[in-house]
């Protein structure tokens, strides 16, 4: 098997990469979710509830933007996209 063949199957089956993009859909679903939330409960709750869902929000927002860093800087590093 010619070189460019084992590397593309390499590539393929790169496990971090797909644990680090799950990661990331996951983290991306969960801030979806919450805006989703936030904007259905907009004028109707409490103080400590919008403080709350605020907090729930920015919160998932890192956690999202950490998630796509991390599977940037492996993407790179490891040079497995596509
Ligand atoms: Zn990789």
């Amino acid at each position: 098997m010619a070189i460019h063949m084992l590397r593309r199957w390499h590539i393929l089956m790169c496990n971090e990469r797909f644990i680090l993009l799950g990661e990331y859909n996951s983290a991306t679903a969960d801030y979806a979710q919450i805006v989703d939330q936030r904007q259905r409960r907009m004028g109707v709750s409490s103080k400590a509830e919008y403080e709350h869902l605020k907090y729930a929000s920015e919160n998932a927002r890192t956690a999202a933007e950490l998630a796509r860093i991390r599977l940037e800087e492996h993407v790179t590093m490891h040079e497995c996209d596509s």
